[in-house]
């Protein structure tokens, strides 16, 4: 069913006036009105920058599950203010909290929030401290070098760079570097940046014949953290200018931090000459937390957001979130608002039925999507025998789909490149990354190479 803005807003209201109290719900919600939906937020006007801040703050995760239940999908929420003299641009958008794929909490103050400037702190999150980090077998090497480099910048490893999964701590543990350093001496210089931010501002910088400032910016730095710079793959002019600004920093001892998704070696189509800059300090993994360490960080989110979670909830949290942190934190979130939506107590049936989408879709992805499985449906589409893909023959009609398989493997099993070198009939892995670099460069140069590609993996992910 089509909603417009108006209507779907009218129905998130009227759902939500039955479960929020009425004095509160007439004050804050009373004079919103939806005034446009796009692919990526409902944006929604309301009177006043307190309307703005106190929605998000004690509405935010009950209009963002009502939104979710009416729409059948998650979608950020904009809070827009109209009133007064107040500029007409989007001031907060309320994350579809920390399950949801699109935004980490924070993430409103985070990077892309604000242009231009590299000020002191400006992009640090102060909840991500080292304090509130919770250290087991999983990220030892990585927290621990964090610390260090936090005591003595430029002095032991730089660069420190940290890679592991989505929602491991990379990110947290890097602005913890930054925290620590500007609680010290809060004159220090400290650029954060996502690397497709980087990019993005070298791109407006050349437009505007403005690479000086750029460079001056980034090269002014006494810290600079860079996130994420798996992003600068085949980014080449990217790459030079980060090649630069590195060095500068290099040498004049100035520490850098950098993360991504997987080791520098790994990264396709990252020049030589930074891969082996990104390797002259640490390489330090995170890996996912076993269920001890998993137990503490619920047990520590829960003390330190003044939450009362028993031992038993936390432990069918625990074992049923398995895939990241952040997984962990976005059950806790959900769980919270099940439990005032619905006026019931915390318990392990209301974690189940709390978390009962969230697990089950992942359980049907995982159990029936296999390496084996993803071979055979893409021996099949390019009409090969599946056992042929794994063997060491080099025939032209081989070459395609075995590439398929390997990319497709990568992106939705996430194996590492010699385990899938080892599904291939023993492969190292610098032929694993040559296969998925050419099936993305051929994506992107044939519309219709790329159209089978998406078919068969929607169709994968469909099962
Ligand atoms: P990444 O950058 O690796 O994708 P983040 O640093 O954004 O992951 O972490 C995701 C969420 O999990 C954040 O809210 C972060 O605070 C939390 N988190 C991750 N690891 C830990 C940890 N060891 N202790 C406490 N919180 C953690
Ligand atoms: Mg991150």
């Amino acid at each position: 069913m089509e909603y417009t803005a108006h209507d779907l807003w009218q129905r998130v209201l009227e759902l939500a006036r039955e479960r929020l109290p009425e004095p509160g719900f007439r004050t804050w919600l009373g004079g919103s009105e939806a005034s446009a939906i796009t692919a990526d937020s409902l944006v929604v006007d309301v009177p006043s920058p307190f309307h703005v801040e106190w929605v998000e703050d004690k509405y935010g995760t009950v209009l963002h599950l009502l939104l979710e239940e009416v729409l059948g999908r998650p979608l950020p929420i904009t809070l827009r203010c109209t009133g007064g003299d107040g500029p007409r641009v989007p001031v907060v958008e309320l994350s579809p909290g920390p399950g949801a794929p699109s935004a980490a909490p924070g993430s409103a103050r985070e990077g892309g929030g604000v242009p231009g400037g590299l000020r002191s702190g400006a992009f640090l999150n102060e909840r991500y401290t080292f304090d509130r980090f919770v250290v087991g077998n999983s990220n030892q090497l990585a927290a621990a070098a964090c610390q260090a480099v936090a005591e003595q910048p430029g002095r032991l490893y730089n660069p420190l760079f940290l890679y592991g999964g989505v929602g491991l701590g990379k990110t947290h543990l890097m602005h913890a570097v930054g925290n620590h350093i500007l609680a010290k001496d809060p004159t220090k210089r400290i650029g954060y940046v996502p690397s497709e931010q980087f990019m993005n501002e070298l791109v407006n910088a050349i437009q505007s014949g403005t690479t000086g400032e750029f460079r001056r910016r980034y090269r002014e730095t006494d810290l600079l953290l860079v996130d994420d710079v798996h992003f600068l793959e085949g980014k080449e002019r990217t790459q030079e200018e980060f090649f630069h600004t590195f060095n500068a920093l290099h040498d004049g001892r100035k520490q850098i931090v950098l993360t991504s998704d997987r080791p520098p070696k790994e990264i396709p189509g990252l020049e030589e000459r930074l891969i082996s800059r990104f390797e002259w300090g640490l390489v330090a993994d995170l890996k996912l937390p076993d269920y001890e360490t998993r137990v503490a960080i619920l047990r520590k989110k829960a003390h330190d957001d003044g939450i009362t979670l028993d031992d038993e909830v936390m432990d069918y949290i625990a074992r049923h979130c398995t895939s990241s942190v952040r997984e962990l934190e976005g059950a806790v979130i959900k769980l919270l608002a099940f439990s005032s939506l619905k006026h019931l107590e915390i318990s392990v049936p209301l974690a189940r039925a709390a978390l009962d989408g969230v697990l089950r879709s992942r359980e049907e992805s995982s159990t029936n999507l296999s390496p084996r499985a993803i071979r055979e449906v893409v021996a099949r589409e390019w009409e090969v025998r599946s056992e042929a893909l794994s063997s060491k023959r080099r025939t032209r009609d081989l070459a395609v789909p075995r590439q398929v398989a390997m990319y497709l493997i990568k992106e939705l099993l996430g194996l590492p490149l010699v385990e899938i070198g080892d599904l291939f009939g023993g492969r190292d892995h610098s032929t694993v990354i040559h296969s998925i670099r050419k099936v993305e460069e051929t994506m992107g140069a044939d519309p219709h190479y790329a159209n089978r590609i998406t078919a068969v993996r929607t169709r994968l992910e469909g099962r």
